[in-house]
């Protein structure tokens, strides 16, 4: 690619930590060539932040200053980049998937006739042709796709990509820029951000968690998996992302790419698919145990034990077992 954008993302004018790691995805695509590389940082003060990205990394880095950009605008933004960047040329511009930033890549996409591919896990190169390796269907299937335009849009999941080992020096890095499009607001603007007052109850402390995924079926249920962590001690409870957004537990408990990263002793899901984005937050566990009526779940590639059985009628038996063999003591 003759020109990397990497686009940051800036919350209230500070740049979360794991953010920076597109910044892995987006050497990959300039070979590792730092001089290729373009960061964007948003935001309406954030000039400083834009130095340390540059002196931290060594890329050439551009503030984006706008009023509107203190909270994250994803039509404003697209807007923005619109402005100061240009599309031409073999160009890719790297966002971390999020959902904002789905939204800002499919307006650039569409305004630049550019190649719009999302949620990224990997990248290859076949004859100089970038393609991008995502799953699809909850993590059953694998899908490469190669772009049929020169632009390439791109959201990338962390985690699965090396740390960049350059092949060019950074001692003539540009002095950060900071630029200042005067651009109306557009139609949807951000009204607040309310952080949640959940805390994570020991999540990353915890030596086992027992983590309810979709399969458990019913709010209900969470008693069984409540009971099956109240047996195993220094244990936690954990969820992927249907549970919380259900409300049945806190988002403090979602574990995944926008939830918390573990790496308990015993990890054990129960009723959970194995979808990229859970896996990512959890692959680190040093043991990983599944509990899924599907054979086939992707979650059975990473698990180190699987258990093919329905939650409802596994989960009393185990209990009951100990149940025994503790009044047997
Ligand atoms: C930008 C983005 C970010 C995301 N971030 C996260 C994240 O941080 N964390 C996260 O978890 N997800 C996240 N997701 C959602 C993710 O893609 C999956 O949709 C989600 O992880 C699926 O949750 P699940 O495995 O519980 O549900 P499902 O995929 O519906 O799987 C349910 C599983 O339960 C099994 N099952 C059904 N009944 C039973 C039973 N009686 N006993 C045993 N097994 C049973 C089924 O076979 C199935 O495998 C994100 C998605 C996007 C687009």
């Amino acid at each position: 690619m003759d020109r990397v954008y990497l686009v940051l993302d800036t919350v209230n004018n500070s740049i979360p930590r794991q953010s920076f790691d597109v910044l892995k995805c987006a050497a990959v695509m300039a070979g590792n060539d730092r001089s290729r590389i373009l960061a964007i940082v948003p935001g309406s003060d954030c000039t400083k932040h834009a130095q340390s990205c540059s002196d931290e990394f060594g890329i050439a880095t551009i503030a984006l200053e706008h009023h509107g950009l203190r909270l994250p605008n994803p039509d404003l933004l697209a807007a923005l980049l619109d402005e100061i960047l240009t599309f031409e040329g073999e160009i890719c511009m790297c966002f971390s998937n999020t959902v904002n930033n789905a939204h800002t890549v499919s307006r650039l996409a569409i305004q630049h006739n550019a190649s719009s591919i999302t949620a990224v896990d990997s990248i290859s190169f076949k004859d100089g042709t970038p393609l991008f390796t995502r799953s699809i269907f909850n993590g059953k299937c694998r899908q490469v796709v190669a772009p049929a335009s020169t632009a390439v849009v791109a959201t990338f999941n962390p985690g699965g990509f090396p740390e960049p080992t350059w092949v060019t020096t950074s001692e003539s890095i540009p002095a950060v820029r900071t630029v200042r499009p005067n651009i109306t607001p557009n139609a949807v603007q951000p009204v607040s951000l309310e952080e949640s007052s959940d805390t994570d109850e020991g999540l990353e402390e915890a030596d086992v968690i027992v983590s309810a995924g979709r399969g458990i079926g019913a709010r209900e249920n969470l008693e069984l998996i409540r009971s099956f962590a109240g047996i195993i001690r220094d244990s936690a409870i954990g969820a992927s992302r249907p549970i919380v957004d259900n409300r049945w537990l806190p988002y403090s408990r979602q574990v995944g790419v926008t939830g918390r990263r573990v790496a308990p002793r015993v990890y054990i899901a129960c009723g959970i698919s194995g979808a990229h984005q859970h896996v990512v937050g959890m692959k680190d566990s040093q043991c990983i145990i599944a509990i899924n009526t599907d054979p086939h779940a992707a979650i059975f590639d990473i698990a180190d034990y699987g258990i093919v059985a329905d939650l409802s009628a596994f989960v009393p038996l185990v209990l009951k077992t100990h149940s025994e063999k503790s009044k047997g003591r």
